[in-house]
């Protein structure tokens, strides 16, 4: 591995001259570092590395022109040199973070083109082909890796092809996050290869759509990957740079809990002085993900990848089918903003989540949420967890055995049948959605720190437009009569939780609202590529999120779930075995796995595996884990110590964005 900054000029004076496959050998075996150093080179050295004479008369000529002061302006140093200065100059921040200087340019590492090793052929993409690769580092060890190689025309590269690429690698040498995918370095060989770090599941677009036997990727899954997405953008935005091509494609899947954003092709930074990039001229773009702004004026920023966002959670709780498929391109805009029509709530998204999707397709950028409220809303809209207590056999109810347990995507009364209340959720051990009756399940409460997640509330989200200011008032002063999250779900008797239960019903039976389906095409509202509810259940309810919709009745409030006896208190308990992990995997030990998902979800951007490693150095303390792991997510951000970081993380009550946002500003 060879840090670039002291070599980067040998590179630019070779590749002019094309001889950069002698970069190495004049580094290693005659120990250039230093444009003076070639004074002591004498022809035999270079006859000894293989250049001949020819190659040798045109170094020479490119060494005078280096030492004479005239820059080579060679593609190296226009886009790798050349890019990270202009982009200091420009960029404004365009959330409450600030712009984060750059790194000065210069590669991260190169690679030497025997390091690295081909396999099998991952894909390809409009600059070339990705193949799984092993790159051996210097002492031997290999490590899995992604190799794209820049596609090469019987005349070499094309011009913006390349120019793509390099801004692609410039750009991801400079971003360390651990929902950011990893560049290792890039092989100056024929052809150019970027070797990124491997994503070995694929793409989350890939996974989504994925046919039987393949379960459907659980809710809680989703939302986790929801999270992780909003803090790697919030990352993104703080340096300053818009991605413009957020969508399920470009998720990758480092593990089966952990999502990378990918394919940097498109980021640009923003510039000038509202924080945008508008696009010099027609270059392709993502159409039926972008922002209204973007059809219209080319116009790219922190909250058109907001709205990005809204359609990439929409991609998610739809299995991956394409959004406003059928729709011409020219008419997206129209339906966007003449009819005010937006994509359509599937059946597996949950009123909250669809009201934040909302609320990122806002018309007006500046209303839509920034990347790091996003995080905050997204916990606000966590599914309730339960566990079904009795086995669910009535025709057209999801099929549920004691024990199982089952995400709450809806809790509300319905008609379902005279006398009983009905709740939507998935089944976590057969992935099936449907409605059931909600006395079969029991909330399970997971105590510790996950009650900063509140109770899921199944309302349309604080500040949801299209609603009157008065219908915002009421529900804001519903909303104020809720407990602080902090501390909500630790021991809360299930009294307290009859009274969030009740101003929550009142915010449901709150005026119109909108659906964004009102005036989608016909064959959006259609059922997408995810299980529906059992056939022969009479209609669901029907959830108020329409603009265009009449307001709901109100509705009685659902009996309250019976709380449940904590895990350990029940090991043995009925079906207890057949519990799954998100990713659906037999639970070994309930306990156990509890303690790690309330870690995981307590701390953004944690690996499953890395909760595991932090609770047993915890010793199984689960708040010992999380505070450790908050400090090493600090340590990872900032150039400061761990006890800084710790230090830093007491002083904002161990609220990691808040830190994050403190080191973030002062680096
Ligand atoms: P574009 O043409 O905009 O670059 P793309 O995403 O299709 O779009 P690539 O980024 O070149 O093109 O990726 C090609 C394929 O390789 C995609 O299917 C992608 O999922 C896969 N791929 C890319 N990078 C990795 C990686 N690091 N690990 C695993 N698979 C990858």
């Amino acid at each position: 591995m060879l840090p670039e900054a002291s070599s980067l000029w040998l590179l630019q004076l070779l590749r002019d001259t094309q001889l950069a496959q002698f970069y190495r050998p004049i580094l290693e075996e005659l120990n250039v570092t230093r444009p003076e150093h070639f004074d002591f080179v004498r022809p035999e050295d270079l006859d000894g590395i293989g250049m001949g004479r020819p190659a040798q008369r045109r170094l020479a000529e490119s060494l005078k022109r280096y030492r004479s002061g005239i820059k080579p302006k060679n593609w190296v140093y226009k886009i790798l040199g050349g890019f990270a200065p202009e982009q200091r100059k420009t960029t404004t921040p365009t959330e409450s973070l600030p712009v984060l200087p750059e790194p000065d340019g210069g590669l991260k590492c190169l690679i030497p083109e025997g390091a690295v090793c081909r396999g099998k052929l991952l894909g390809s993409g409009c600059f070339g082909v990705v193949h799984q690769g092993l790159w051996t580092l210097p002492n031997g060890q290999t490590i899995p890796v992604a190799v794209k190689s820049l596609r090469v025309g019987p005349e070499g590269p094309v011009g913006t092809e390349l120019g793509d690429f390099l801004r692609e690698v410039s750009i991801m040498m400079n971003l360390e996050h651990p929902h950011v995918l990893q560049l290792h370095g890039l092989v100056l060989g024929q052809p150019l290869q970027m070797v990124m770090e491997l994503a070995p599941l694929g793409s989350l677009h890939a996974r989504l759509t994925a046919p039987a036997p393949t379960p459907p990727l659980p809710v809680v899954l989703l939302c986790l990957f929801l999270r992780q997405l909003a803090g790697a953008m919030a990352y993104l935005g703080a340096r300053g740079l818009v991605h413009r091509d957020l969508a399920t494609r470009n998720l990758l899947l480092a593990s089966p809990q952990t999502i990378k954003v990918a394919d940097f092709g498109l980021v640009r930074p923003l510039g000038g002085a509202h924080g945008r990039y508008v696009m010099g001229g027609p270059r392709p773009i993502p159409y039926a993900w972008c922002a209204p702004e973007s059809l219209h004026q080319g116009a790219f920023s922190s909250a058109s990848d907001v709205w990005m966002f809204g359609v990439t959670l929409w991609e998610m709780f739809s299995g991956g089918e394409e959004p406003w498929a059928g729709v011409p391109p020219y008419l997206i805009l129209h339906r966007l903003e003449k009819e005010r029509a937006r994509l359509p709530r599937p059946p597996l998204c949950s009123r909250a989540l669809y009201s934040i999707a909302l609320r990122c397709w806002a018309p007006h950028p500046a209303d839509r949420p920034s990347f790091a409220n996003l995080e905050g809303l997204l916990q606000e809209a966590w599914p309730c967890e339960g566990r079904c207590v009795r086995d669910v056999t009535e025709s057209g109810a999801l099929r549920m055995e004691s024990g199982d347990p089952i995400t709450i995507i809806e809790g509300s009364s319905s008609s379902y049948s005279p006398d009983s209340t009905t709740w939507k959720g998935q089944n976590g051990r057969t992935f099936k959605m449907g409605n059931f009756p909600a006395s079969a399940v029991t909330l399970v409460d997971l105590g510790g720190p996950l009650a900063t997640r509140p109770v899921h509330r199944g309302s349309p989200l604080r500040g949801e437009r299209h609603q009157g200011s008065t219908d915002r008032d009421r529900e804001k002063a519903n909303l104020r009569n809720l407990p602080a999250a902090r501390g909500q779900r630790r021991n809360v008797p299930l009294q307290k939780m009859k009274g969030i239960s009740k101003s929550l019903e009142s915010v449901l039976s709150l005026g119109p609202r909108p659906t964004g389906g009102g005036s989608s095409p016909p064959e959006l509202r259609h059922a997408r590529a995810v299980p529906r509810g059992p056939t022969d259940l009479p209609p669901r309810p029907t959830f108020a999120s329409s603009s265009s919709q009449p307001s709901q009745p109100p509705r009685a409030r659902p009996p309250l779930p019976k709380r449940e006896l904590p895990h350990s208190q029940c090991p043995g308990a009925p079906g207890a075995n057949k519990a799954t992990s998100p990713s659906g995997s037999p639970l070994p030990d309930l306990e156990w796995q509890r303690k790690i998902i309330e870690v995981e979800l307590s701390v953004h951007g944690v690996t499953h595996q890395e909760c595991q490693v932090a609770l047993r150095a915890s010793g199984g303390d689960v708040v010992t884990a999380i505070r450790n792991l908050k400090v090493d997510h600090l340590f990872h951000l900032s150039s400061r110590s761990r006890a800084d970081c710790r230090r830093i993380l007491e002083h904002y009550q161990w609220d990691l964005s808040a830190a994050s946002r403190y080191v973030l500003a002062r680096s």
